[in-house]
């Protein structure tokens, strides 16, 4: 084909633009060329180069990243001519644009990916926004166009392949949280979008968080999933502004599928990164991208978060997982102990099951130990092994005050509430209760640091620590800080202070 000259008449930019779509559509799948090259227009070409106008910037990055070789190509195919091919953005295309086939239409290429994410959930749901809604080929193209998908390099995890929902122990405590990642998981963006799971710690979001991903890649293993801790995303924010290359940040986290943020409460306080994040969020939610987030508490509770993130947030579905009850616990324990290779009798497992109640990660560790102390010592597992394995969980139950004794203490010494002590104030008459429950947590439990935020509302260790330095500091320096602490420390019967 002849090249057309610099300013070419619209007539020959017509013919040009009507063979490049012929030879596009020979190199990308039917629904990829619906999803990015039916509303694309060709703007200008010259001798060496092509402009190309898509409707917004994430169309035009997205076809800069994964479909420039094949626009190459079908150029030079074309015109038997290598032109540099740019890519802009004109927003009147948007005046033009031609309606989506109706739902109903077939498929052209009768794959089967768009009855597999219809089947999912109803196309839109009232009150929010229409992209929930967008054609399931769409979404199912946008889910596996891109090159190479999978956990993309730039997340800060290697998937766990325990964490599926095959080995999520399913019980009154966690059953919605359950049914809910599952609806994420199998019709992403348009289920439950933004999923947003919150829950103490320990009490499985990262697992269930890891297995929408494995769901999503086993049905559509090209989506490109970025999977992350909010403290990376703050991390890399930070060092995106500190070097100047914001744009090649927004790319990187603008770019996929499935954007999986856990601990999203970490962007507390961080109001630069609220903001960049609210951008990310919109440009993929407007895209029909799923995002997937966890939180130590619900978006309203996030201390200094955005109203219109917390309203964005509430989007989809927010939904709890809750500490597990006593028979979860014994399934739990069971199924662990299964998982490793051994079978823990009803009595032992009851032993764990009642001692250990708020954190399933901790009642994990029990049956690490039983399992390795058994196989160290060549002894089953019975009640008497169970009793020197887990001789510091069990102890602290006997003798030492538990947890919930010094919360009880706390409490009564202070007149303040359960609810308080674990919600996100941060009045003085709150926050110093709770720094001292903390203090005495650490002081005469067994409890990890990350263990005592979890009974706090989630707190994260950095918080429980601060709590124990600031205490410890006024018990030092400040008479009254000293009588309120010794005096709870007698009332707990675990003697004085040194
Ligand atoms: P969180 O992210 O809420 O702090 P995790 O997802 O890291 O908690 O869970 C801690 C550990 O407990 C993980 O090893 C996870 O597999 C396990 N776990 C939590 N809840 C369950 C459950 N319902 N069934 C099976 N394992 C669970
Ligand atoms: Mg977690």
């Amino acid at each position: 084909m002849q090249l057309p000259s610099s300013g070419a008449d619209s007539g020959s930019l017509r013919e040009l633009w009507s063979h490049f779509q012929e030879a596009i559509q020979q190199r990308v799948q039917p629904e990829q060329f619906e999803t990015w090259f039916r509303r694309t227009a060709l703007k200008r070409v010259d001798g060496d180069s092509v402009e190309l106008a898509v409707q917004n910037a994430f169309s035009r990055d997205w076809l800069e990243s994964y479909y420039r070789d094949a626009v190459e190509e079908s150029l030079f195919s074309i015109l038997g001519a290598r032109l540099a091919v740019c890519f802009t953005v004109d927003e009147e295309l948007t005046l033009v644009e031609r309606e989506p086939p109706a739902p109903s239409e077939p498929m052209t290429n009768g794959t089967s990916a768009r009855g597999e994410v219809a089947r999912g959930g109803p196309p839109g749901s009232p009150g929010l926004p229409p992209s929930i809604g967008r054609p399931a080929h769409e979404t199912a193209a946008a889910l596996s166009s891109g090159n190479g998908g999978g956990l993309l390099v730039n997340s800060d995890v290697v998937l766990n392949p325990k964490y599926t929902f095959d080995n999520f122990v399913v019980g009154p405590c966690n059953r919605f949280a359950h049914a809910a990642a599952m609806g994420a998981g199998e019709s992403p963006g348009k289920a439950y979008n933004p999923f947003f799971l919150h829950g103490s710690v320990g009490l499985g979001k990262t697992h269930l968080l890891q297995s929408v991903c494995f769901t999503v890649l086993e049905r559509w293993p090209r989506t490109r999933i970025l999977y992350l801790s909010c403290e990376t995303f703050v991390n890399h924010f930070i060092n995106a502004l500190e070097n100047g290359d914001l744009a090649e940040f927004r790319h990187k986290y603008r770019n996929v599928d499935l954007l999986v943020v856990d601990d999203i409460h970490l962007l507390a306080n961080k109001e630069r990164t609220q903001e960049e994040f609210f951008h990310t969020f919109n440009t993929l939610y407007n895209a029909g991208k799923q995002i997937v987030l966890s939180s130590d508490s619900p978006p309203k509770d996030i201390p200094t978060l955005q109203d219109r993130l917390v309203s964005r947030f509430k989007w989809g579905l927010v939904t709890e997982v809750e500490a597990p009850c006593y028979e979860t616990r014994m399934a739990i324990v069971k199924r662990k102990s299964r998982e490793r290779g051994c079978e823990i009798e009803d009595e032992v497992a009851q032993m764990v099951a009642e001692r250990i109640e708020t954190n399933v990660r901790e009642l994990e560790g029990a049956v690490t130990k039983l399992i390795g102390y058994s196989r160290l010592t060549g002894r089953t597992i019975d009640g008497s092994l169970a009793k020197e394995a887990l001789r510091d969980v069990f102890e602290v139950r006997r003798g030492q005050p538990s947890m919930d004794d010094i919360i009880q203490a706390v409490i009564e010494q202070f007149g303040v509430k359960l609810s308080d002590l674990q919600s996100k104030k941060r009045t003085a008459s709150v926050t110093y209760p709770r720094q001292v429950a903390m203090y005495l947590a650490r002081r005469i439990t067994r409890h990890s640091l990350e263990e005592i935020g979890g009974f706090f509302g989630g707190r994260d260790h950095s918080t429980v620590l601060y709590a124990v330095d600031k205490i410890s500091g006024l018990i030092v320096d400040d008479a009254p800080s000293r009588g309120v602490v010794e005096d709870l420390l007698g009332r707990l019967g675990t003697g004085e202070l040194r």
